[in-house]
């Protein structure tokens, strides 16, 4: 059976650009050189199937935290001719503030997320405040609502979501972080998440400081590449060069297209 190829888009909707290394390397070897961050979500389409990965966060969060809303994870994903109110499917990668928010955007959906991350987001790691931080608390308690509603599908390991799109559980950065493997024209690309926000932590095997256990980062670099047909094939969570090297989502609004070869 030959597999689909779908097309996967990139939206960037936020950034931080006063951001040192120190905040993205666990050991920078300039802690003061500036290194901003970008913030996506990702769509796969194709075959009839729609997958909203991510969700983001709005306005108020990004005011508390001192980083920069472009537009609403809403306005990103209309852009690109997606209705937030209508998608089926939201994969969620963890559950940190950037990446788990504005879940009442999305009434239909059906949440795709790990076990051990929901176990993680509401059991004894969140008596730390180190790995409390990057939560927001009104996130973790919609998503149990979610769940009290019966709109979380859980996944304890890998899971085939439809030929060609699959879930892994890694790790490392959050206690259940998951990555997601999808089938294109260009062959298997890896949404690795924050697996590795820049291309830098993965190919020079730099762990980003946030992080819960180091050893399963750095098993967790491994099974991207391993998932993925080659390092351009491996798309870091939050690397501004994603937005530069791929080609422009016409019609799109800061929207690239994955699915196809890197432009450079
Ligand atoms: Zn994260
Ligand atoms: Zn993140």
């Amino acid at each position: 059976m030959t597999l689909p190829q779908y097309e996967i888009l990139a939206l960037r909707y936020a950034t931080m650009q006063n951001r040192t290394k120190a905040e993205n390397f666990l050991f920078p070897d300039d802690h003061h050189a500036v290194m901003p961050i970008d913030y996506y979500v990702w769509v796969i389409r194709g075959e009839g199937r729609l997958f909203v990965v991510d969700t983001g966060f709005g306005q108020k969060i990004a005011s508390q935290r001192g980083r920069t809303l472009l537009r609403s994870p809403v306005e990103s994903l209309a852009s690109v001719g997606v209705n937030a109110a209508e998608v089926d499917d939201v994969i969620l990668t963890h559950l940190h503030y950037d990446h788990a928010g504005c879940l009442d955007a999305f009434p239909k959906a059906r949440f795709h997320l790990q076990d051990a991350e929901m176990a993680f987001a509401t059991g004894r790691c969140m008596c730390h405040q180190v790995l409390r931080a990057p939560m927001e608390l009104e996130d973790v308690l919609e998503t149990v609502r979610q769940v009290y509603a019966g709109r979380v599908l859980f996944h304890d390991g890998s899971a085939t979501l439809a030929p060609g799109i699959s879930l892994h559980l890694v790790g490392g950065h959050s206690g259940g972080l998951q990555i997601v493997r999808v089938h294109t024209a260009r062959g298997w690309v890896v949404l690795a998440s924050d697996a590795t926000h820049f291309w830098e932590n993965i190919r020079r095997r730099q762990p980003f400081p946030l992080v819960v256990n180091v050893h399963k980062m750095a098993e967790g670099w491994r099974v991207c590449e391993e998932l993925a047909d080659g390092p351009d094939h491996v798309i870091p969570g939050h690397d501004p060069l994603v937005l530069t090297r791929f080609p422009a989502e016409a019609g799109g609004i800061e929207a690239v297209r994955l699915d196809m070869p890197p432009q450079f």
